[in-house]
């Protein structure tokens, strides 16, 4: 098969992951394995909004796929101050930024101050995007950049000990999940050492039933249509595209969900700084973790600029992203090459 793209793409749009940044001296992380550069993630950015901004074809936006800052801003009661320096630097590319929340958002700030926050992206998109029903406090949308396109924003905490107040039922659903598995007094400690069992830590949540169900409705709105859908949330769901101790507590309803539906074609994730990537066999749609900013080195890089095609989306890492082809699975319906 012939890999090279003819013509120029439909449109194109960045990826970013894991800036957590924070004004604070190079650390470590839980186990104290790897380095985390937190002052430097900021110039790491700065270098992303430079490619993007002086690339040919400009993103028609980006993707911040969770933990935009560091929770050690909290202690030092300057999430603000570093939200701020972040956002000031998406801000100079002049292109609609979609932030998804991560374990870091909760950190931070409270579910309730996110939603009215800068980080809440339907409050300050010109597009027209299409969230959950309001009412549970969820944050997930759908929006279309070209037609024939859907992206959908997921909400990877909406049952979590992270955001949701102790007397809410998302809570109560989060605790009985983890205490299932974990009886650790620390619940950032993974219950056992090794398999897919090690995701139940608080650091992690699930997807409640009420996004399932309206992901689900999208799914086969899209079917329907013949839209090609990427869906994006901070945990992945792909044990197979992951360390499996990022997974999110659910990530088998998800995977069930995704493969019952013809139209998602990519699902892309942050939270494991190293990265990972697996396609599907089932339904040829491609898992895509991207390499954490934070534990990247201040002469190296970590972002991603995307370019879409009818068949194909390109990924060009820069630094410590990966470039892949991630071709679409021919849709039933589609024309078929003309027989010689
Ligand atoms: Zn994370």
């Amino acid at each position: 098969m012939d890999d090279r793209p003819r013509g120029p793409p439909l449109f194109t749009f960045g990826v970013i992951a894991d800036i957590q940044y924070a004004d604070i001296d190079d650390g470590y992380n839980y186990t104290r394995t790897r380095r985390r550069y937190y002052r430097s993630s900021l110039q790491l950015l700065r270098n992303a909004q430079k490619s993007w901004s002086e690339a040919a074809v400009k993103p028609e936006f980006i993707l911040q796929l969770g933990d935009i800052i560091d929770g050690f801003n909290k202690s030092h009661g300057a999430s603000d101050r570093a939200l701020d320096a972040v956002l000031t630097e998406f801000g100079s590319g002049r292109v609609e930024v979609h932030h998804v929340w991560g374990n870091h958002e909760f950190y931070n700030f409270s579910r309730s101050a996110l939603l009215s926050s800068r980080l809440n992206s339907t409050l300050h998109s010109e597009r027209r995007l299409s969230g959950v029903p309001a009412g549970s406090e969820t944050y997930a949308y759908h929006f279309s950049p070209v037609p024939g396109f859907t992206f959908v924003v997921l909400d990877a905490y909406d049952v979590s000990l992270l955001g949701r107040d102790a007397s809410s039922q998302q809570y109560s659903a989060a605790m009985s999940v983890v205490r299932e598995h974990n009886h650790n007094q620390d619940l950032n400690c993974p219950p056992v050492s090794g398999g897919l069992l090690q995701r139940f830590t608080m650091f992690n949540g699930a997807f409640g039933k009420e996004q399932l169900d309206w992901l689900g409705s999208v799914l086969s709105w899209a079917d329907d249509k013949r839209e090609r859908v990427t869906i994006v949330s901070h945990l992945p769901v792909h044990p197979s595209s992951t360390d499996v101790i990022c997974l999110a507590w659910n990530f088998d309803e998800l995977l069930a969900l995704i493969r019952s539906h013809r139209s998602v074609v990519c699902f892309m994730a942050g939270h494991d700084h190293d990265g990972g990537y697996h396609q599907d066999q089932d339904t040829g749609v491609h898992h895509v973790t991207l390499p954490g900013v934070i534990e990247t080195p201040p002469n190296s890089d970590a972002f991603g600029t995307v370019s879409v095609y009818e068949d194909r989306m390109l990924l060009e890492g820069s630094g410590r992203i990966t470039g892949r082809v991630l071709l679409f699975q021919p849709t039933p319906g589609d024309a078929e090459p003309a027989a010689i």
